[in-house]
């Protein structure tokens, strides 16, 4: 096992299970993330455009009224709904861009499910004048077709893979062909803390300005650290970034939760899935389980690595919350403090409303607000009719 191999460990999980000639491609890819990621200059870009271009520091904003109908734990909320292109994912397309850019690549290529990670890719793309080329099975593509003309308008191209059953998984499969071709000027951008190493460590470095940020965020505000930070676990990359800070500090419980129906760390068994060791749903068969959420971000059959060793080693806790949880803190949270929610974040808020009142008006939850709820408002209004 190579050094890098070793690196990209988490207890048992993570490492790199892929073919040889796509290991020289990530050996390359740890080696340049090592030597750039506390690269002063690259720092300095990095914060840059968090700032100039994300809108960072974003807030932790107090949920008074929340937290008074709940009469329980004071709710903070952090707020990464408000950035540019209204999620969390802008921070680690943005990292894995100036990298991308320091390495000299010429194209960007990605994967995408329902959309929103290949518009974020787009849109940085755009933003550093980079060729683009989105994968997306096809029939993701016809039901995601107004994601599809987003990616078209950021200048991106959209290939619209047929092969197998036309999902996610055919078009990671072809983003991973396209690479092991091109990788001498090509850049695989990764949307989640998931995959072979490096990528979970590198999406995690790009995320953790979020706990950066909001434990000086509750320091300043309550002179102390939180009871328990929360939040919702698709992959794992908002989860992680909003956890990081916080795993040396024992005193804070760290709290990521999940769809019911795609329960990965409350159910899943130690197994390799898309090149890592990671917690999977697996059916009868010992195949990746179908999954569902109402919240296309939180749906998928494993889970990252650090997450699957946090779960095992006790750090961090793995609830799940139902549908009908999820609808209704998407409501509660738009009534009370009038932000509405993404589907994903309103998995964390659900949580958080059960939670809440069993604790002590001294104690503090950080809920990590992933983004925002314009783009399933749709999605709601026919869930709610349909009741
Ligand atoms: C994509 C997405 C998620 C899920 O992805 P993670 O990698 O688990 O963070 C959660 N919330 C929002 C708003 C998303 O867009």
């Amino acid at each position: 096992m190579s050094t890098e191999q070793a690196a990209g460990y988490f207890g048992s999980f993570g490492g790199s299970y892929i073919p040889p000639e796509l290991q020289e491609v990530m050996d390359y890819l740890a080696q340049q993330f090592e030597t750039y990621k506390n690269d002063p200059e690259f720092v300095e870009e990095f914060q840059y455009y968090l700032r100039e271009y994300v809108g960072r520091e974003n807030p932790l904003t107090y949920a008074k009224h929340l937290t008074d109908k709940l009469g329980g734990a004071k709710i903070y909320l952090k707020r990464e709904d408000l950035n540019h292109t209204g999620s969390h994912k802008i921070n680690n397309v943005l990292g894995q861009i100036l990298l991308a850019k320091r390495m000299g690549a010429k194209r960007i290529i990605a994967e995408t499910g329902a959309g929103q990670h290949g518009v974020a890719t787009a849109t940085v793309c755009a933003m550093f004048d980079m060729d683009c080329t989105i994968y997306m099975g096809a029939e993701d593509t016809r039901r995601q077709a107004l994601n599809v003309f987003r990616m078209e308008l950021l200048g991106a191209k959209v290939v619209a893979v047929e092969k197998g059953q036309g999902r996610l998984k055919d078009a990671v499969d072809e983003a991973l062909g396209d690479l092991v071709q091109n990788y001498r000027n090509t850049f695989y951008l990764l949307g989640s803390a998931v995959g072979p190493h490096p990528f979970p460590t590198m999406v995690k470095h790009f995320q953790s300005i979020i706990s950066e940020e909001s434990k000086r965020q509750i320091l300043e505000k309550e002179g102390r650290l939180p009871t328990a930070v929360l939040a919702c676990v698709g992959g794992g990359s908002n989860a992680i970034g909003a956890f990081a800070h916080y795993i040396d500090e024992p005193s804070v419980r760290l709290i990521g939760v999940e769809p019911d129906q795609a329960p990965s760390l409350t159910q899943g068994v130690p197994a390799v899935l898309h090149g890592f060791k990671c917690l999977v749903l697996l059916d009868e068969n010992g195949e990746p389980r179908k999954t569902y959420s109402i919240a296309a971000g939180l749906d998928y059959p494993g889970i990252g690595p650090e997450h699957s060793h946090l779960k095992e080693s006790g750090r961090a806790e793995y609830y799940t919350v139902t549908n009908e949880e999820v609808l209704n803190a998407f409501q509660v949270l738009s009534k009370t403090e009038g932000i509405i929610p993404a589907l994903e974040s309103a998995h964390a808020v659900a949580h958080a409303l059960k939670l809440a009142p069993t604790l002590t008006k001294d104690d503090i939850l950080i809920v990590n607000l992933s983004g925002r709820g314009d783009k399933d408002v749709e999605q709601v209004f026919h869930m709610l009719q349909n009741q």
